[in-house]
């Protein structure tokens, strides 16, 4: 048949679908119910949409009647202002007023429990299966799903697994009395004479709380323990098991985990995976999965949905840079989901499918592609969702019989997440059911090819397309470096692959560069890797006070002549830089998990963030390099204009050995001013690479001088040399301060004040407000507290919970702790690996004792013993403003927990430290967020996320107080502070007669 008369076929059956149920409407746009009313009212409404929704979200934690009351007038304003849909129950109840408040709150926690339960087929195994049963009769075949998606440890994953286990015990003792559903296969003790009665469908992620593809085997084999203990026992009662798809970033984790398990089951046919039609990859993946099968000689089953985390997706690819992973316009996921369709189908022999869709169209294809298929009934079937599109789910019945409900069932809190899925799916304005059911869109239109449709669109969309937007300079605007990306294979094969040959290169001599030559010394210090010890990196020279003199003495002389040379010719070095940087982004991320014990992922964001700052501030420079007129008087020209300061000395730390280093040292440079560089004597070899950046890309003698030494020997020279004018220093409180007190005093020769861009330390503190999402709040803390050992300046190193919260957060933090591993960062299984040297690993040692004096202590890692800088991951509760545990900087995976009365001390205590760098706040109460931009007083504050990966460009770091001097790295300030402004004025009137120039302020 060719395409066309298919087509005609299809659209045919499509009309007599929608002429079987003509006049019927979903429950969910029934008008005449509250919950039909707010669908209606969010589909009119897009701020009422998202207010709503969010209120939803948030709903199952107001378990207090002041916190919904404060919550329903923060979201929706006083009951006068309210939307009718919202306050007509108080109204009718001619409550408003004192009581109203109260009544409200009745009548919303009524109509949002009645609309969960729309969606959920039960609270618990005694009501589900008593609804299953009910469903059963009306003539629908069920899958039923356990609610619960954020698991956060070992025992949560294990509860989820076990309610399963009981679940299918519960249906072990009814489904035998069942009567099969009507159908003409074969197997009389089966539905439709070929299907179990039993069907269930996992959510992977569920069951391994660190599912995460850098470490793709250990989630998988994780996942794995667990599936396999639920496929046990639904293969006990010749039961259907479906492994559902989740977002993209675990799509590969989960068709291995299928694979596997079907190896292992090989003969059992009831196994089934879901593929989603939105993603790009799924062609590919289906072929090759069908592929497989055939070649192993299995029966497979495939579940195709289109896909529900489009706006996740969407949102996250464009956060991180990635390639967009979905289609972008809807009728391209459709014609995915037809062309998907009749693959599955052509492959009825080896795969059994199921067909999950509201849509006629994507129903009425599938149907037709069936039919001039020849495929069995046995080999397909179609299922919808429970609660939605009741009159598609009555008409397939009647014409294809075989139709399953997807009926998820569980406590509320879990099943927001799914609800606010199924709200959002159904009232966004691509949706199927909205535009047949709520708006009444034209069949016509409904039923049209998708892939004509989508063809149509493309080339509106290429029509519209505006020029590329250009930078200064005729650049293309500054966008951060897309970040690692694990779900790419290849990405996670460069790390072992980088890491074995960086190996090869360890142990070599690094000579200091000065005047661009390379000078030796004989004194050296080997640089080692923290987690084996023993591992030399590189055996690095030691600049004494000569070669520092040196040193300055050739950034002094090459100074006249970089000041010079145009700003853009100086930028310019630096995006060369960047190009070769970016070359090596892998090699010089495997450097760094070498030489200071970073996770893959760290390391990757460090080099990518070096970047970053190499070409943020070529495009500043450009920009600034530029006089500019000010004022607009006629005869007047005044220009205002940057000029460097001379010779810069960088003292950089171990912590963001390539990315700090290199942000001090390109701001210095592209302003104009020559640098003296002493890296971290803990990461010198990473040091070394701005050397091969910079001499790859051509920078001309003594602009950049790299001078590895011991502070104690070269440290104050240094700083007290009377040729250094700016001194750019990133560390702890006590050298910056330190620093400052010697830079003011003035030595005989010198020139200049120096100037001082200082980046000191922080005691950060991220606040657990009483409604806040915990599913987030505890792995963004973890991550916050513990990435990279807790060694960032921006780590949280204070949880501040509300009382009401305390107990369940950190039960729930600690149980995940529990459920990471501490061990050398080069094994993307270990959470946490070894702190920078053994100085570090005993002062936090030193610090955690103190802190179990001072509070309790509320978990300690284990550590591996092989000899590695390792702490363990350590959590103390029972902390006060005026433990020292809550006022002086740790450096490492000791995290402090308070328990504050309320949202108001939980600010005064986060703002009781000398330091005000980084913060966060997980709350979803407006206010409250409202209340932490005003109050919480630190350089970065975070609302709702972690509180350390600080992008140039997007978040400018830094702090203020004893954090530093507010000069914001990576932000729109950062390079004024490496350049004096001049101004210069010129009297452009001779003998009365003066230039008119453009912008002058003249007469009309
Ligand atoms: C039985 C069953 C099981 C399910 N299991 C899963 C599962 O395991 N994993 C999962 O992710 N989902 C699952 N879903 C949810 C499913 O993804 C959605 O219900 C489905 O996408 C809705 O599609 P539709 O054909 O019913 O409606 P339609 O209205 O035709 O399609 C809506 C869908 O189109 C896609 N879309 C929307 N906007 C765009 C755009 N601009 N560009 C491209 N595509 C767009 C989205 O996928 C959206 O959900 C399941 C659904 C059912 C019925």
């Amino acid at each position: 048949m060719n395409n066309s008369e298919l087509n005609g076929r299809i659209v045919a059956r499509g009309r007599e679908f929608f002429s079987t149920i003509s006049g019927e409407k979903p429950s969910l746009f029934n008008k005449g119910a509250w919950m039909g009313k707010v669908m209606d009212w969010s589909m009119k409404n897009e701020t009422f949409k998202i207010q709503m929704f969010r209120f939803v979200d948030v709903f199952p934690s107001l378990t207090t009647g002041k916190l919904l009351t404060d919550h329903i007038r923060e979201y929706f304003g006083e009951e006068k202002d309210m939307p009718p849909v919202l306050s007509t129950g108080a109204k009718v109840a001619g409550m408003l007023g004192s009581f109203g408040g109260a009544v409200l709150n009745k009548v919303l926690t009524t109509n949002i429990q009645e609309m969960a339960r729309q969606f959920i087929v039960g609270e618990n195994t005694k009501e589900a299966i008593k609804n299953l049963e009910r469903l059963r009769k009306d003539g629908f075949a069920f899958v039923v799903d356990v609610l619960g998606e954020a698991t956060l440890s070992e025992a949560e994953a294990d509860l989820y697994m076990n309610t399963y286990l009981e679940l299918l015990d519960s249906l072990k003792k009814e489904y035998r009395d069942w009567k099969p559903l009507p159908g003409v296969g074969g197997d009389a003790n089966l539905d439709w004479g070929h299907a179990p009665k039993v069907n269930v469908a996992v959510k992977p992620t569920a069951l391994f709380c660190l599912a995460n593809p850098q470490d793709f085997e250990g989630s998988v084999v994780a996942i794995l323990n667990r599936v396999r203990r639920i496929a046990e026992k639904v293969v006990e009662l010749n039961g259907f098991l479906c492994i559902d798809m989740e977002s993209y970033r675990h799509k590969d984790i989960i068709i291995e985990v299928y694979r596997r398990l079907k190896l292992e089951y090989r003969n059992y046919p009831h196994l089934g995976l879901v593929f989603q039609a939105y993603l790009k990859d799924t062609d590919k993946d289906l072929a090759s999965l069908l592929a497989w099968a055939r070649q192993n000689q299995l029966q497979i089953s495939i579940r195709l949905v289109k896909g529900a985390y489009w706006d996740y997706e969407t949102v996250k690819a464009k956060q991180n840079d990635w390639e967009i992973p979905v289609w972008t316009i809807k009728a391209e996921s459709d014609a995915a989901f037809e062309r998907q369709s009749r693959m599955i189908l052509e492959n009825s022999d080896i795969c059994h499918y199921a067909c999950a869709s509201h849509n006629i169209r994507s129903i009425s294809a599938v149907m037709e592609m069936a039919s001039e298929l020849k495929v069995p009934n046995e080999r397909y079937e179609f299922q919808v969702l429970y609660g939605m599109a009741e009159p598609v789910r009555k008409g397939i019945l009647k014409v294809a019989g075989r139709i399953r409900l997807y009926c998820p069932y569980g406590h509320m809190v879990p099943g927001m997440g799914y609800l606010v899925r199924r709200l959002l799916e159904n009232t966004a304005n691509e949706s199927f059911l909205r535009q047949s059911f709520a708006e009444d869109a034209q069949i016509e239109k409904l039923l049209e090819d998708p892939a004509i449709a989508a063809e149509r669109e493309r080339a509106a969309r290429a029509a519209k397309q505006k020029p590329e937007p250009k930078g200064p300079g005729g650049l293309k605007p500054f966008n951060n470096e897309a970040m690692v990306d694990f779900t790419r294979a290849d990405h996670r094969a460069e790390f072992p692959k980088q890491i074995a040959e960086v190996r090869k290169q360890l142990g070599r001599n690094y000579p200091l560069f000065i005047n661009g030559k390379e000078v030796k010394t004989a004194d050296t210090i080997p640089s080692v890797n923290p987690t084996v010890p023993s591992e030399v990196v590189g055996v690095v020279c030691q600049a004494g006070t000569k070669e520092v003199g040196d040193a300055i003495a050739a950034a002094k002389g090459a100074f006249p002549a970089w000041r010079d040379t145009d700003p853009k010719v100086r930028a310019e070095y630096l995006l060369k830089a960047a190009a070769i940087a970016r070359q090596r982004v892998f090699e010089l991320s495997a450097w760094q998990v070498l030489e200071i014990g970073k996770q893959w992922d760290q390391a990757y964001g460090d080099v990518t963030e070096a970047i970053d700052f190499l070409e943020y501030y070529a495009r500043e420079m450009i920009s600034m390099g530029q006089p500019r007129r000010i004022g607009h008087a006629p005869g007047e020209l005044n220009h205002y204009f940057y000029e460097p300061k001379g010779v810069a000395a960088v003292i950089s730390p171990w912590n963001f050995p390539l990315a700090i280093s290199l942000g001090m040292v390109s701001a210095a440079i592209v302003a104009g001013n020559c640098v003296v560089f002493k890296p971290s004597g803990l990461t010198s070899v990473i040091g070394w690479h701005i050397v091969e950046l910079f001499r790859e890309a051509g920078l001309p003698e003594g602009v950049f001088n790299y001078t590895p030494g011991r502070g104690s020997v070269m440290g104050d020279f240094l700083v007290d040399s009377p040729d250094v004018s700016l001194i750019a220093f990133t560390g702890s409180m006590e050298v910056g301060l330190r620093i400052i007190e010697r830079a003011a005093k003035v030595h005989p020769g010198q020139e200049n004040v120096k100037k001082i861009v200082c980046e000191m330390g922080g005691k950060n503190a991220i606040i657990i407000d009483d409604d806040a999402d915990l599913d987030e709040a505890v792995p963004h803390v973890l991550y916050s507290a513990f990435g990279f050992q807790g060694q960032k300046c921006s780590a949280c190193s204070r949880v501040i919970v509300l009382d009401a919260v305390y107990d369940k957060f950190i039960e729930r933090l600690v149980s995940m702790a529990q459920a990471t591993k501490v061990g050398p960062s080069e094994d993307p299984a270990n959470y946490m690996g070894a702190v920078a040297d053994d100085k570090a690993m005993k002062s936090i040692k030193e610090y955690a004792e103190i802190g179990k004096r001072e509070g309790q202590l509320l978990y300690e890692s284990a550590v591996p013993n092989t000899g590695g800088y390792y702490v363990p991951m350590t959590i103390i509760g029972g902390i006060k403003p005026e433990h020292r545990l809550a006022q002086e900087e740790v450096f490492g995976p000791v995290l402090a927990v308070m328990r504050a009365k309320d949202f108001d001390q939980a600010i005064a205590w986060a703002n009781s430290t000398k330091f005000a760098l980084t913060g966060g706040v997980f709350s979803r109460s407006p206010e409250h967020l409202q209340q932490a931009r005003r109050e919480f007083r630190i350089g970065n504050l975070y609302l709702n996320r972690n509180n350390t990966g600080a992008l140039v460009g997007r978040q400018p770091f830094g702090g203020s107080r004893m954090s530093g001097v507010g000069t914001k790295a990576g932000g729109p300030d950062y390079l004024l502070h490496f350049m004096d402004p001049r101004v210069v004025t010129e009297n452009t009137m001779r003998r009365g007669f003066a230039p008119v120039e453009e912008d002058d302020d003249w007469v009309a």
